[in-house]
């Protein structure tokens, strides 16, 4: 079968032969469970079709832009959390009798991290703006756009984070780590940063 032959049903949880399986450890993102979920000859009625019968495809494909946007939103609170806790930092740690902030090298970081985030912010909100005037066919490059560089800025700028904090960085006790361990999802989940890129690819090619 293709993706055409897939139908989307709802399968509510006390459904014979639907059963939940072991929950899984992961690197990050831990305040939301990830588990697998297991069909063994599971009953389930017609009146539970989502959509029409062969287009689950289309019922799964509908949500995407919307979700890459969310996901860019999620990816620009992680990337604005970790560089806040590292300029706050980097304006207190005190080495060689200066705070870190006043080294040009980690202004420099400071500065791309600001710039990023700013240049995240801005895609997102054109990615929302175009959710919210249901502009379905310019979402299809702006969403992938959004998702791929905020993500990608995500785990730049949550690595940053980590270095400008050095040792500490590295520490539970700040929360930078688990930033960088919860970005790195960001550039997986959603539609990988390579699928946003052959996404982007066959637009701009199909527009040329
Ligand atoms: C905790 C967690 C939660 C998630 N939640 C969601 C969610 O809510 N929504 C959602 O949409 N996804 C979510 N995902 C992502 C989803 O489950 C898949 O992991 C993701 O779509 C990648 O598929 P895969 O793991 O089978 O990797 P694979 O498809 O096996 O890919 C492996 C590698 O090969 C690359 N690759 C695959 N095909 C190509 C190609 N044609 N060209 C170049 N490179 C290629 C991939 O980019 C990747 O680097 C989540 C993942 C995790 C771990």
């Amino acid at each position: 079968k293709n993706a055409q032959g897939v139908s989307a049903f709802i399968v509510e949880k006390d459904f014979p032969g639907f059963s939940r399986g072991k929950k899984f450890e992961k690197m990050g993102w831990r305040g939301s469970p990830t588990g697998e979920l297991i069909f063994e000859d599971c009953r389930v009625p017609a009146e539970n079709l989502l959509g029409i019968e062969n287009k689950g495809a289309t019922v799964l494909m509908s949500g995407l832009n919307t979700e890459r946007v969310l996901l860019a939103a999620f990816s620009l609170g992680l990337a604005r959390g970790a560089y806040e806790c590292a300029l706050n930092y980097a304006k207190e740690r005190i080495q060689f009798g200066k705070p870190i902030a006043t080294f040009q090298m980690i202004q420099a970081k400071l500065a791309d991290m600001a710039m990023e985030i700013e240049l995240s912010r801005l895609i997102t909100y054109r990615g929302a703006y175009l959710a919210d005037q249901n502009k379905h066919r310019e979402m299809n490059l702006t969403a992938s756009y959004a998702k791929l560089y905020t993500s990608e800025v995500a785990m730049r700028v949550t690595t940053e984070a980590v270095q400008i904090l050095g040792g500490y960085g590295y520490m539970k006790e700040f929360p930078v780590e688990r930033m960088m361990r919860d970005a790195k999802l960001q550039t997986i989940g959603g539609g990988t940063s390579e699928v946003q890129r052959i996404i982007i690819a066959r637009e701009i090619l199909s527009r040329s």
